[in-house]
Order: structure tokens, then C-alpha cells, then sequence
């Protein structure tokens, strides 16, 4: 996959970004915690344990790669609540489509700020 280029707009680091401890998929929370070290050692880049309300990202993961395994953690959750399994092949390109898909449409990010902001995703 290619990056698209932004000129002269650096990625932020880690270390400027701080994400969250917990995320919430479907109306649940979920904790994220660093990897396993097996699963890095494995290739692993994240997991999920929907039962246990658990995301695990490997935290040596830029931004960018950090962001498209959540998505790819979060999309696993919507495929058990919704189908009742899992699809690697489903959440891979799932996660890749959104991440690009936000990327390139910063509006709308925007626009889900605001909705977050005034509450009114509460309302749907
Ligand atoms: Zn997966």
C-alpha cells in the first residue's frame, strides 16, 4: 500500500499523539494494552479478546500502522457481534478502505468531531 504524500505536513510521532486506553465497539469498552511479546515474536501486529474486552496493539507500531490495526481489532469485534465470526481477508482491506477513507477525507472527521462534541451521536 501506498502513503499518500502530504507535502511539507510531517506524521505526528507517538510520542505527540496519545491514544486512548480503552476504545468502545458496539457500546462496549474495550481495553488497549501492548502486545504479548510472543505475539510480536509471532509477526503479530494486534489481537483482540472480545470476551475478555480487550485490544492488544504492539505499541512499536507508528501511528499510521497503529490506527489501521485498530481498525483491523474493531472490525473483528463488528464481524462477532454482527455475523458471529471472524474474517481476516474482511478485516483487512475493511481497515485499510476506512484508515484511507479518513485520510482523505479530513471533513469528515471533522464533522464526527463535532457530532462527539455536541452529543448528538447518543441520539441515533
Ligand atoms: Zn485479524
Amino acid at each position: 500500500m501506498t502513503k499518500p504524500k502530504r507535502e511539507n505536513i510531517p506524521e505526528p510521532t507517538k510520542q505527540e499523539i496519545s491514544f486512548p486506553d480503552t476504545i468502545f465497539c458496539g457500546g462496549r469498552p474495550f481495553t488497549v494494552d501492548d502486545l504479548p511479546e510472543l505475539s510480536k515474536s509471532e509477526g503479530t501486529l494486534g489481537l483482540c479478546d472480545i470476551r475478555a474486552g480487550k485490544v492488544y496493539i504492539d505499541e512499536c507500531l507508528d501511528v499510521a500502522l497503529t490506527l489501521k490495526t485498530l481498525w483491523h481489532e474493531a472490525l473483528h469485534i463488528a464481524q462477532n457481534d454482527f455475523l458471529g465470526d471472524v474474517s481476516e481477508e474482511q478485516s483487512r482491506w475493511g481497515s485499510l478502505f476506512v484508515h484511507q477513507f479518513l485520510i482523505e477525507n479530513p471533513a469528515i472527521v471533522q464533522i464526527y468531531q463535532q457530532l462527539h462534541v455536541s452529543g448528538n451521536e447518543a441520539a441515533e
